[in-house]
């Protein structure tokens, strides 16, 4: 394995692996372990270039370490790409290509931490965890995130609606999901349990068809989702989804959901709360999976992750209480928050000289 390290500002290390006979390059990236071994999942991807694959695993391991540190864990940031080899991406053989990726982690003796992420499965990490004990999310440990992720959704949720309407009962209030994949299945579950009407809508028309039956939610067209009357919309499919052509159509007072990067540049953090609409920051709504992976990586009993889990509902309503005496966008009271924690002071600091907490 060669392995070259590329001094970037803000970064702890970049290093850049490469291993011919495997067929394999890729980066692994710690923004910061400050507060623990840096976690962050492996991206497998088609990059235009390398300064491509470069910019989006700086951002999302930055991104790592401000989710890990509101999450309340004793766990860093980082993340890693593996640029896809072949024609057109295809990749011929996993095994070598995830064992490849596993050495190249096992160098750094475990200051960072892997986990599947786009394009990449719970079998390659198996193939991963060949090479190194460095590796989380694994099908026989943690297991499926999903529930567990929906569950830290519907926190927010209920975090929101307190904050919004000062009651937390969600009975006749009405809930649009966009996305009826595997956190949006659980989330509309649990909402439909509290007594909320849903609205959703999939690409997969037979997804969201599931939740019409089973949870009796009214199944609307991809596109008419923006614009459907409802109190809470939560975006569980993709990124970027808050943005100019989207954000005149809604008609809400809470956007809650589990969907990564959901606002398509920081200005519209901005717009949703000049519009006066609560934002709950999804990289703190959807961080029952990464709390999932603890059960794995720190040993954590399934019990404890759940009072984890659990505690997004104090964290939302803390960033809340601080963008409003703060006059900022929730978004930036999460970063803000994040920062703070990092920076070694007591999370609540700010607030507390805001007045927002006693
Ligand atoms: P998933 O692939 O199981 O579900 C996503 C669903 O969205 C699919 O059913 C898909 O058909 C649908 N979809 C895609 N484009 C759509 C569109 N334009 N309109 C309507 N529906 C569309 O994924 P998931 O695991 O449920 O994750 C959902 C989101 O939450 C993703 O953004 C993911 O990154 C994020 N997230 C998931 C977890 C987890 O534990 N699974 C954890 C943190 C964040």
């Amino acid at each position: 394995m060669e392995i070259i390290e590329k001094k970037i500002a803000g970064h702890e290390k970049v290093l850049f692996g490469k291993d011919q006979e495997a067929g394999y390059r890729g980066i692994i990236a710690i923004h910061s372990t400050a507060l623990g071994p840096a976690l962050g999942g492996t991206r497998l991807w088609s990059y235009a270039d390398d300064e491509e694959g470069l910019t989006d695993v700086l951002r999302l391991s930055r991104g790592m370490t401000y989710k890990n540190a509101l999450a309340g864990l004793p766990l860093g940031g980082g993340k890693s790409i593996i640029f896809a080899p072949g024609k057109n991406g295809t990749i011929l053989d996993r095994e070598t290509l995830f064992r490849a990726h596993g050495r190249f982690i096992e160098t750094l003796s475990g200051s960072y931490i892997t986990a599947e992420d786009v394009a990449t499965t719970t079998k390659d990490m198996g193939f991963v965890s060949q090479e190194t004990k460095h590796v989380v999310g694994l099908a026989e440990r943690s297991g499926d995130p999903s529930p567990v992720t929906a569950h830290g959704v519907f926190r927010a949720i209920l975090a929101s609606a307190t904050y919004r309407w000062s009651s937390a009962d969600l009975t006749g209030k009405t809930i649009a999901i966009q996305g009826c994949g595997s956190v949006g299945y659980h989330l509309g579950r649990e909402l439909h349990q509290a007594g909320a009407q849903l609205i959703v809508t999939d690409i997969d028309p037979e997804r969201a068809q599931r939740l019409a039956d089973e949870f009796a939610a009214a199944a609307v067209a991809p596109e008419q989702i923006y614009g459907a009357r409802a109190d809470i919309f939560a975006p569980c499919a993709l990124g970027g989804i808050i943005n100019d052509q989207t954000l005149p159509q809604l008609r809400v007072e809470i956007v809650a959901g589990a969907a990564n990067n959901q606002l398509l540049a920081d200005h519209h953090g901005e717009a949703l709360a000049a519009r006066n609409i609560l934002y709950a920051p999804d990289y703190v709504a959807n961080a029952g999976g990464v709390i999932n992976v603890c059960i794995g990586a720190l040993g954590w009993e399934p019990m404890y992750t759940r009072t984890k889990v659990n505690e997004i509902y104090d964290t939302i309503l803390n960033i809340f209480r601080l963008a409003e005496s703060e006059e900022i966008p929730t978004s930036k009271a999460a970063d803000r928050l994040a920062e703070e924690r990092l920076a070694g002071r007591a999370a609540n600091e700010s607030l507390v000289a805001a007045g927002a907490v006693a």
